[in-house]
């Protein structure tokens, strides 16, 4: 077994979660409407090993969307389709140093990394443009259908109706990029950002979103189904980049203090990989000054305090 004893495990994590529970700092992201109406105090924990062995606690059931955890399997898609050659042609792989929708781009003139709005919008322009709109939605969302052991995914239509019209920030990114010749050749830059918009929309439980997290720490094999989803290799460049990149300004930071792969999302999503151990999902809206989940964080500062789970911890 991954995780030999389990029930342990499942301790720690009711425990985790009941102290963390109180915590109540921070803020619902509030840029729209939608977001703002989620009630802050929703919270879940749910863990996966690479073995399929299962715990989830709280609000586990409950649908949350993925915002920029989309930008994972957008990043990983790219490369199954295109290869990394191609798709570092477009955008880099260093941290950009800067917040998540920062109006920069590296001295290429790319977005610097596929972790941010910039480079996440550019994955969008190269997965699968042959396909019309509907089509191309389909392929991510069946993606995340994939890892998420064949669960139906969600979509949360207002969310995204709602991004569109106030992504201003997003539209100057796009517009900038296309002025530098950044984009691949046969884009069409609205239908891109509207792509985006969706896969920020897409919907998931933490319970979910945990069976995910366990395809990506088990090389991109779902643990419930043996499906191969991604290569090996695909998973190798994207938990590497959600290492340095994955958690907004607050990334150098995680790394140093919790030293796993994560994504966050304004959501107050946050993706949690222990690479050949387990994935972990928790879900709770308010978020620090970074835009990261307050308790997403704290519980994974609590995790591996119990565990030796960091990668540096066993040198
Ligand atoms: N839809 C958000 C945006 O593009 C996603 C931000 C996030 O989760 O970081 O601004």
């Amino acid at each position: 077994l991954a995780v030999p004893d389990f029930p342990a495990l499942v301790a720690d994590v009711r425990r985790i979660h009941r102290e963390v529970r109180a915590d109540v700092r921070g803020a619902v992201a509030d840029y729209i409407p939608q977001l703002a109406r989620v009630e802050a105090d929703r919270f879940a924990i749910s863990v996966c090993t690479v073995d399929g062995q299962r715990f989830s606690i709280g609000d586990a059931g409950v649908r949350f969307c993925l915002q920029s955890v989309s930008k994972t399997v957008n990043y990983c898609l790219t490369l199954e389709e295109h290869g990394p050659d191609t798709v570092h042609r477009h955008v880099g792989r260093e941290p950009s140093g800067q917040g998540f929708n920062e109006l920069t781009f590296n001295k290429a003139g790319l977005p610097h990394n596929p972790m941010i709005n910039a480079g996440a919008i550019m994955s969008c322009a190269l997965i699968q443009q042959g396909l019309d709109a509907a089509d191309r939605f389909d392929f991510v969302a069946d993606a995340w259908r994939r890892l998420a052991g064949g669960r139906a995914v969600g979509f949360n239509n207002s969310v995204y109706l709602s991004e569109r019209t106030t992504a201003d920030r997003n539209f100057a990114l796009g517009y900038s990029m296309r002025e530098r010749g950044a984009f691949p050749p046969g884009t069409d830059l609205l239908d891109t950002l509207d792509f985006y918009f969706q896969c920020c929309s897409i919907e998931l439980t933490a319970r979910h979103l945990a069976i995910a997290a366990a395809s990506l720490a088990n090389a991109g094999v779902c643990p419930l189904t043996g499906d191969r989803v991604f290569s090996a290799g695909t998973v190798r460049h994207c938990l590497s980049l959600m290492s340095s990149c994955g958690m907004y300004d607050f990334s150098g930071e995680f790394a140093f203090t919790i030293g796993l792969p994560a994504k966050s999302g304004v959501s107050g999503a946050l993706m949690l990989v222990v690479p050949q151990l387990m994935g972990i999902a928790v879900w709770s809206p308010r978020l620090d000054a970074q835009g990261n989940s307050v308790r997403g964080i704290e519980v994974c500062r609590r995790l591996v305090d119990c565990y030796n789970v960091h990668t540096y911890d066993l040198l």
